[in-house]
Order: structure tokens, then C-alpha cells, then sequence
């Protein structure tokens, strides 16, 4: 079996089927396991969310995906997060609200627990640091954990009482071996480690392999869709340098 993991979309359906495009070329999956963040920031929610429910899929709920239907209150967000999120709303349909309302915060396929921000704190957690990934350990059983939410392709290794953290590059294979791991496989649709091509996982189950890959999309174009909304500037700009 194989297994695209796409987290953080960000209603960025150029980015989005760039990912879904290249998952194709790298020779298809049995299903997509879907980290949240699905809309927020982009200018494409629901086409998005229209788009997701097409695939045969799993879907956990990110932040932005319960604020857009009012699961958690946007008085957390900063301004701009909080002035897209707004918009988000009201570009939802019906269909888009109960799919987002029905999210689970956690669940577990696999040899793998999934979660948006971290096992602890499901919404909110960045696990960006290997202190905060030591805590996280302790939380969840399954030999391997996936989260997003920090748009950072991340690995955290468990080392006996001590944890290691080391940036997860692509196409380098990860071979998944005794150690437990935290693996972050960055974002589709608003990535942030300086490089601005979307980021996804596949992991090959059958030959214990997690391989990351980016994939160049139509940046301007996003870019046009969000100023024509009137979305705010610097969500616009970010998108250009991956930051
Ligand atoms: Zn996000």
C-alpha cells in the first residue's frame, strides 16, 4: 500500500493539483491521508474541500478548518489569519461546513498517529523544537506520528531519553526503522522553509519508506486570485518566498 501525506492546503488549488498531479507521476496511492488546514489563507475553499472529497481520503481537522465554521474562535488568530478566515465562511456551501464540522482531531492508520499540530494539542501545537517533541512522544502509541501546521518538512527522532530533530529533505528516502519518529511532511499550499514549491509525503508501507517531494505550481496565479478577493497583501506576498 501507498500513501500520499498532504497537510496545510491552504485553499491553494493551484498548489493542491500541482500535488495531486505529481502524486500521478510519482506512481499513484491507495489513499491520501489529509493532516487539516485544508482552507484558510488561499482563495479556493471550496474547491478545494470539492476537490479533497473526490479522492479516497482520510482528513483530520486543522485550526483553520474549525474556524472557518466556527469550532474555535478567531479571536486566537492574528489579524490577517483572522480577516481570511472571515472570508472563508461565507465562500463555504453546506456540504463544505458538515465535512469540516465532522473532522476528527486525531486518528491512527496504519503505523502512524495522525494529528495537525501535535498528539498533545491537536489545533494549536507547533512541534518545532525537540523539546516539545519529547513531550509528544509520551502521547501517543503507535511507532510513528504525522503532524503539519508549521508548514516545516521536519523530522524528530526518539533517542532513548533524548530527541533529535533534522530538516526532511526531498527525495531522500526516510526508512522507517525501530526508532519512533515525528515526521512533518511541510505544506501543500503555504509552504514556509524558504522554498515556495508545495511539499507532500507518499510512504511506501511495503518497503518502510517515507520520501518527500516538492512540486512547483502556479504561484501568480494564486497570487491574482487572492488580490481579486481583496485577501490580505502579506498572505499574498508570503506565498512568493515560502516564509
Ligand atoms: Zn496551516
Amino acid at each position: 500500500m501507498r500513501y500520499a501525506i498532504i497537510a496545510d492546503i491552504h485553499a491553494n488549488l493551484a498548489a493542491f493539483t500541482a500535488v495531486l498531479e505529481d502524486i500521478e507521476k510519482q506512481g499513484g496511492v491507495n489513499e491520501i491521508w489529509c493532516l487539516g488546514d485544508v482552507v484558510g489563507y488561499g482563495p479556493d475553499p471550496h474547491q478545494c474541500l470539492e476537490l479533497l472529497r473526490r479522492k479516497n481520503h482520510i482528513c483530520i481537522a486543522g485550526n483553520h478548518d474549525w474556524a472557518a465554521v466556527g469550532k474555535i474562535d478567531t479571536a486566537y488568530f492574528n489579524p490577517d489569519a483572522a480577516a481570511a478566515c472571515h472570508w472563508t465562511a461565507r465562500q463555504l456551501i453546506p456540504e463544505d461546513i458538515k465535512y469540516l464540522e465532522s473532522l476528527s482531531l486525531i486518528l491512527e492508520r496504519s503505523e502512524f498517529t495522525l494529528a495537525h499540530g501535535s498528539p498533545r494539542e491537536p489545533t494549536w501545537e507547533y512541534i518545532i523544537s525537540t523539546s516539545i517533541a519529547k513531550v509528544n512522544f509520551n502521547l501517543f502509541q503507535s511507532p510513528y506520528c504525522m503532524v503539519g501546521h508549521s508548514h516545516v518538512p521536519l523530522v524528530f527522532k526518539e533517542e532513548g531519553d533524548t530527541c533529535s530533530a533534522s530538516r526532511f529533505l526531498p527525495n531522500v528516502g526516510l526508512e522507517l526503522g525501530k526508532s519512533r519518529l515525528i515526521i512533518n511532511p511541510g505544506g501543500v499550499g503555504q509552504p514556509r522553509d524558504g522554498d515556495p514549491r508545495a511539499s507532500y509525503a507518499i510512504y511506501d508501507r511495503e518497503n518502510k519508506i517515507v520520501r518527500l517531494y516538492r512540486v512547483p505550481y502556479d504561484i501568480a496565479a494564486t497570487q491574482d486570485k487572492m488580490i481579486q478577493h481583496g485577501l490580505p497583501v502579506h498572505l499574498v506576498v508570503r506565498l512568493g518566498y515560502g516564509q
